[in-house]
């Protein structure tokens, strides 16, 4: 196998890889390990250029410093990138992967991510020991992020909308792995909910079980709200849909929410708060990090860990108003100092 070390400045290493016997073309980087283990998923995808594939595995293995430092938990920021086509995924290629991944001796560790699987780490884990999450350990994340997500919804009504769950009214757009769960928390807890999705039959099973209101997917992001919770897929707020919106705020699961910077701003000026996705949606990597503690998975620091999402939220939009930025911003300002501390004292 080939491999190559990028220089990137404030990056601690990227390395890329080629291994013509099984095909493997794949990147990794480490973007910074001051608290500790870089950890993030392995996306595979068939990008059309290894530029392409780059400039992914930073931006994302950066998200990761971040998003793991502002969870509290001890993770450093790290992703990988194979650059091949799902048809391509041979046990072969993901041995080598592992191989790869070997050679950086556990400052990186693997995870499932867009195109692998649990079962793909499983192959994986065959050539090297630096793979986290397992089946039969914290399983699937799906309940933790969504109870992260639930606790940041009820703080934020609680303390910013001054509004108690039982008179809440929330829209789920997406009532897959991570919205169904929402959605049942909130009911429970005695809001109104909407939801819509483009699997109808979804809608109808989940609207049966728990009360939830179907509405049409096309008007689910207009639906007059307190909260919209976003479960679906990225780039939500846009120039489009954010003018749309019914809500006075945005407290949702889905990764990359934002379009665009700017539409943290157009939401502002627009008087909806927006809560961070990175940090609403960290259960899945705090299961995973709690699976990695050397005193084996403890469900109950799991969902105390996640709850603290909330707490973590609220000083968050304190910063921001402290500082007069917005909360966006003072995401990012919090997961610094903590990473960055953490580095002046190693
Ligand atoms: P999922 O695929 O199980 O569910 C997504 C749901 O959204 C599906 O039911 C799908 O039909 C629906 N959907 C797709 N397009 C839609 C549209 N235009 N309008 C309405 N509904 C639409 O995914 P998931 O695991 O529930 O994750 C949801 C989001 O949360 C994703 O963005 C994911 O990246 C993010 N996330 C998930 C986890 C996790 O633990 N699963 C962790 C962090 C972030």
């Amino acid at each position: 196998m080939d491999i190559q070390t990028l220089q990137i400045s404030d990056y601690e290493k990227v390395v890329k890889a080629y291994d013509e016997a099984s095909g493997l073309r794949a990147i990794i980087a480490v973007h910074n390990t001051n608290l500790g283990p870089a950890v993030g998923g392995t996306r595979l995808y068939p990008y059309a250029t290894e530029g392409e594939a780059l400039n992914d595995v930073l931006r994302l293995s950066k998200g990761m410093t971040y998003k793991s430092s502002l969870a509290g938990i001890d993770f450093g920021g790290g992703k990988s990138v194979i650059i091949a086509d799902r048809k391509d995924k041979t046990p072969e290629l993901l041995h080598a992967f592992g191989r790869f991944v070997d050679t950086l001796n556990g400052q990186y560790i693997c995870a499932e991510d867009v195109n692998t699987s649990v079962a793909d780490m499983e192959i994986i884990r065959e050539t090297t020991p630096h793979v986290a999450g397992s089946a039969d350990k914290g399983g699937d994340p799906s309940p933790l992020t969504a109870l992260g997500v639930y606790t940041s919804i009820e703080k934020i009504a609680s303390k910013l909308l001054d509004t108690p769950m039982r008179e809440l009214t929330v829209a789920v757009q997406g009532v897959g792995h991570v919205g169904k769960y929402l959605v049942e928390h909130l009911t429970k807890g005695g809001a109104k909910v909407y939801i819509g999705d483009i699997r109808e039959n979804k809608v109808k099973e989940l609207a049966e079980a728990t009360g939830a209101i179907p509405v049409e997917p096309e008007n689910i992001m207009s639906q007059e709200c307190d909260i919209f919770s976003p479960c679906a897929m990225g780039a939500v707020l846009n120039d489009d849909t954010i003018p749309a919106l019914n809500c006075k705020a945005v407290v949702g699961a889905a990764n990359n929410q934002l379009e665009k910077d700017k539409h943290a701003d157009m939401l502002h000026e627009r008087g909806i708060l927006y809560a961070p996705d990175y940090l609403v949606n960290a259960g899945g990597i705090i299961n995973v990090f709690v699976e990695s503690q050397p005193g084996g998975y403890d469900p109950v620091l799991a969902d105390t860990k996640v709850r603290q999402i909330g707490d973590t939220l609220l000083e968050i939009f304190r910063v921001a108003k402290e500082q007069d930025i917005l909360p966006v911003y003072a995401a990012n300002v919090v997961a610094e100092h903590r990473f960055m501390k953490h580095g002046e004292a190693a």
